[in-house]
């Protein structure tokens, strides 16, 4: 079940070089219909999960709070539980969000797989991250194509008896198009992209707005090492990733 062409969130390159090859068990590829992993088994985690973002993605149809295993995964990896974030005090943060696939109980239902989820802070991932994640369907609404990339970075500990690594933070990566065809190649230096870096641990208000955590491309890319948008010819994609954000 690859994407379709025209919707792989994978164009604009891949980021960690995650393969589809179960001895690469840290940085192991998981394209699926709805959204794209880089899979980590030590940290039961993704590294990164992308996804494309427009309109027609966004529709009516409920949260279908179906959290479970992700069977797809590898025989003998461990398949994290819908319960084992319980009690642990942290949520089931989505990686790619509920709401940006509502136009299908499939497509909703997909977002519930345990392998798009990190531990998150209560107050990032219904503060800042949740506010960044409407915002970004604002700009769809308004006729924007989006490419997005998250993920967590750091170890602050784990929960599920040690299978599952709570990052320190989440961070996030967009780059914005107004809707067209042939997205790689009309990049210019005027394009917006930006990220989010955002705590995973107190102290953290909920009522903080995401601007506030708002970074360079470049930031997100010194922080894990990733390099974004590789896809784009290098003068362009240097400029992109140094550029601040001010919108
Ligand atoms: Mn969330
Ligand atoms: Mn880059």
């Amino acid at each position: 079940n690859a994407p379709l062409p025209n919707e792989d969130p994978l164009i604009f390159g891949n980021p960690s070089n995650a393969t589809p090859d179960i001895a690469n068990e840290n940085n192991y590829l998981m394209p699926k219909p709805q959204y794209t992993i880089s899979y980590n088994r030590s940290k039961a985690t993704p590294n990164w999960v992308a996804w494309r973002l427009d309109s027609t993605w966004i529709g009516s149809t409920p949260r279908q709070d179906d959290y479970r295993p992700d069977t797809s995964l590898p025989a003998g990896w461990y398949q994290v539980l819908d319960t084992d974030y319980s009690g642990s005090g942290y949520d089931r943060g989505h990686m790619c969000p509920s709401g940006d696939r509502t136009n299908s109980i499939p497509n909703n239902s997909a977002t519930f797989l345990m392998t798009n989820f990190v531990p998150q802070l209560s107050a990032n991932n219904q503060g800042p991250w949740e506010e960044f994640e409407t915002y970004c369907r604002s700009l769809a609404n308004q006729g924007n194509e989006l490419y997005i990339f998250d993920g967590p970075s750091g170890n602050i500990g784990t929960i599920a008896q040690g299978h599952v690594v709570v990052p320190a933070v989440t961070w996030k990566v967009v780059i914005v198009l107004p809707n067209g065809s042939d997205d790689v190649h009309r990049v210019t230096r005027a394009t917006r992209a930006f990220g989010i870096i955002v705590p995973n641990q107190p102290p953290l208000d909920i009522n903080t707005p995401w601007r506030n955590f708002r970074v360079t491309v470049d930031a997100v890319e010194y922080l894990t090492g990733y390099d974004f948008f590789t896809a784009i010819p290098k003068n362009t994609q240097e400029l992109i990733e140094r550029k601040r954000d001010r919108e």
